[in-house]
């Protein structure tokens, strides 16, 4: 299965790979945690990156398609779910053809949809495992008991004025790539609204109608 999770920041994209990936056996590919990590290890790559990341600006295509393409070349084209890529027309267009090339084009592409109000409110109780890269909720989700709460840690792009900016970045650059899919058979919008269980199904009931015709390469 080759999958791209596609959706606004704090949409839930993060959660719904991890699990799809656990339970899948597939390989989650987040750009923006390769990201974090290549900031946190200062590589060239992170050093470019970190002041795109922070202030919630798009890094530059570029950089971010060789990440991705590392990514999913290391899993020889298949069984993988993207978080995060592509976010630009111009990465959609590039994806489209370098797996086509590879024959290995996407399975699905599953648009989550969830309200604007109810992004603002996740993403501002969002809270990260800098060690594990698992997503919590202040209250939806909280910590369990035991963790060390030194490691749980608010995103730099997870503050209000970073919000803003990722969400004006979703709606004037990222948007569009929705359109660039709706409408190919691969592509299913489902509620992202509700508990992590309900969307999951969601997205599993999207799998099935996607993936029987076109799993083989
Ligand atoms: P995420 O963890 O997916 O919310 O990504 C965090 C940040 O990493 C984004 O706000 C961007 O600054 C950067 N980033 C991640 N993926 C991409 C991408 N496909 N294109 C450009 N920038 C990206």
């Amino acid at each position: 299965m080759r999958i791209v999770l596609f959706g606004p920041p704090g949409a839930g994209k993060g959660t719904q790979a991890r699990l799809l990936s656990e339970r899948r056996d597939l390989c989650h590919i987040s750009t923006g945690e390769i990201l974090r990590e290549s900031m946190e290890d200062e590589t060239p790559v992170g050093r470019e990156a970190k002041s795109y990341v922070e202030a919630g600006e798009l890094v530059p295509d570029d950089v971010v398609r060789r990440l991705a393409e590392d990514a999913i070349s290391s899993v020889e084209h298949d069984g993988f779910v993207l978080d995060g890529y592509p976010r630009t027309l111009q990465q959609a267009e590039w994806l489209t053809a370098f797996l086509e090339k590879e024959g290995a084009p996407l399975t699905a592409v599953v648009n989550l949809d969830v309200p604007d109000e109810k992004i603002v409110a996740r993403l501002s109780k969002r809270r990260v495992h800098t060690e594990t890269g698992e997503n919590f909720h202040l209250e939806a989700k909280p910590p369990p008991p035991g963790v060390d709460e030194a490691l749980i840690v608010q995103r730099p792009d997870d503050r209000p004025e970073a919000i803003r900016k990722r969400l004006d970045v979703y709606r004037d650059e990222t948007a569009p790539v929705r359109a660039h899919y709706e409408g190919h058979d691969a592509y299913r919008s489902v509620d992202g609204t509700g508990s992590f269980e309900e969307v999951y199904d969601r997205i599993a009931e999207a799998l099935e109608e996607t993936t029987p015709a076109r799993s083989g390469r």
